[in-house]
């Protein structure tokens, strides 16, 4: 375990706001974080930090969690892979591709951890975790207790979970799980991946393709937090009654929307696009030009100077439209 006193966070988030930590400790191992969440009063838990907006000094515990290890429990055409939580997602797609284990390849090139993949149930492309999760192990911060979790009990939603809600801050993930394939059946529905294998005369697409396609569309349109700051995605589609939908739709024809059970999910960068804000600017923060849904940081911005030009977005979509969004990051103070 490393312990550094008075660090910067700036560098330990993708959206590389400047914030002032007391107390940042590294663990590679478990009994340390065991350790470490039984004795740290109310510790904050850091992955990769690609979801997180830190607003001002942070006068708390945070612990990175960088355990690693991939391991294949039962090796068959549907193996179990247990994989620890400080692995780096992306190299897991990588990893499980060389491997021939499909299932994952329409994530391919999301930042962050695997331990906090779970939290947000992390979807592109039309995958999400949830369809290949099996469980995870997660100690209990405070009483430091070891517990497992089925996929039901995550209680997976979109961009959901229970450490996301009731179990919020009450867990920190050490490992989890997941049922990937050695009899691939690609998901190539997306009409973007669809459109870039065409593009690529590519007919019958192998899971390796599939991951080729979804970097190839994910680096044309989403800034590179080693490049400009930001946390991909940051609000969440919001989720529209179906009789608001068919009113707005009457005002605004063109305003696209999906089916969410009885419910109609709208693209909140098409919202915030028609309220104005696509390329904006305010100070050290913008709205990312090619993809609405994105801010950016664009120079030294503090974590408060873009959460209150998120506020300023929030307030213009729900006066436009009487739409409430909500942020999909993370707000740490
Ligand atoms: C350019 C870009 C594109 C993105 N695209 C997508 C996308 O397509 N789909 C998508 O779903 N997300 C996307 N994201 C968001 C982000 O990549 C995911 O949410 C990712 O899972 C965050 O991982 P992380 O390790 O960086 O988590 P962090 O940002 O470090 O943490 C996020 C949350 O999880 C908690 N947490 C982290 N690790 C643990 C743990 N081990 N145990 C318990 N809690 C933990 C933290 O306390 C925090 O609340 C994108 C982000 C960026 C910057």
């Amino acid at each position: 375990m490393e312990l550094i006193n008075n660090a910067s966070l700036k560098s330990y988030t993708t959206f590389g706001v400047e914030a002032a930590c007391d107390h940042l400790y590294r663990i590679e191992d478990v009994e340390e974080l065991k350790l470490a969440v039984q004795y740290l009063d109310q510790p904050l838990i850091l992955g990769g930090g690609s979801n997180i907006l830190p607003l001002g000094s942070i006068h708390r515990n945070v612990l990175r969690v960088e355990l690693k290890g991939i391991q294949i429990i039962n090796d068959s055409d549907q193996p179990l892979v247990k994989i620890a939580a400080g692995e780096i997602w992306h190299e897991v797609v990588l990893w499980a591709i060389a491997n021939n284990l499909g299932g994952i390849e329409n994530l391919s090139l999301i930042p962050g951890t695997v331990g906090a993949a779970p939290m947000q149930n992390i979807g592109a492309y039309g995958v999400e975790l949830a369809n290949v999760f099996h469980s995870l192990e997660a100690i209990e911060i405070g009483s430091g207790q070891l517990v497992t979790f089925s996929n039901e009990e995550c209680r997976f939603g979109y961009r959901e979970s229970v450490f996301k809600t009731e179990l919020r801050n009450k867990f920190v993930i050490i490992n989890v799980t997941l049922r990937l394939s050695r009899q691939h059946q690609v998901d190539i529905s997306y009409g973007a991946i669809q459109q870039t294998l065409n593009d690529w005369h590519i007919e019958k697409p192998t899971i390796r393709d599939v991951s080729k396609a979804v970097i190839h569309i994910r680096q044309s349109k989403l800034p590179d937090p080693a490049e400009i700051g930001n946390a991909g995605s940051f609000f969440k589609n919001p989720i529209i009654s179906s009789s608001q939908f068919q009113l707005l739709k009457q005002e605004y024809p063109y305003m696209p929307g999906y089916p969410a059970g009885d419910h109609v999910k709208v693209p909140a960068g098409w919202l915030i696009e028609q309220a104005g804000w696509k390329g904006k600017r305010i100070g050290n923060v913008g709205c990312y030009e090619k993809q609405a849904l994105v801010l950016v940081n664009l120079g030294n911005a503090k974590g408060e100077e873009v959460w209150s030009f998120a506020q300023e977005i929030i307030e213009s979509v729900r006066i436009k439209f009487n739409v409430q969004l909500t942020p999909e990051v993370n707000l740490w103070s």
